[in-house]
């Protein structure tokens, strides 16, 4: 039983490194046919907790998940914009960082920037 959850765990961290976008459940359910839905959820809310990959919700209030590239020891560094394109619908996370300002006294847990318009391949 552990096993065959730790095989699962793999098969999704696989597909995030081979698609380089970021995923919804429905997304890697798709892959994975053979791994239960609520399993699929116990390791994408797992990977979360673990600070492997973030969320961020799409234009049509979805969750995706993206790997996480330069988050280290816990310390997430979520200072980029996803992109979604409106035709094929892929969210992707922009690399370039950007800087904010935030009034005195407040702290930031999260960030969830998100852009729509249309991405290179549908152009
Ligand atoms: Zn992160
Ligand atoms: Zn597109
Ligand atoms: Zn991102």
């Amino acid at each position: 039983m552990k096993r065959r959850n730790t095989k699962s765990k793999e098969q999704v961290l696989q597909i995030f490194r081979q698609e380089n976008t970021a995923l919804s459940h429905e997304m890697i359910q798709s892959k994975l046919e053979s791994v239960e839905r609520a399993t699929i959820y116990r390791i994408l809310n797992r990977f979360h907790e673990d600070g492997v990959l973030h969320k961020v919700t799409g234009e049509d209030n979805k969750q995706y998940f993206a790997l996480c590239k330069n988050c280290e020891n816990g310390q997430h560094k979520h200072h980029h914009l996803h992109f979604q394109c409106l035709t094929c619908k892929t969210v992707e996370c922009l690399e370039n960082e950007i800087t904010f300002s935030i009034p005195q006294g407040y702290q930031v847990q999260d960030f969830q920037a998100l852009m729509t318009g249309v991405c290179s391949r549908c152009a």
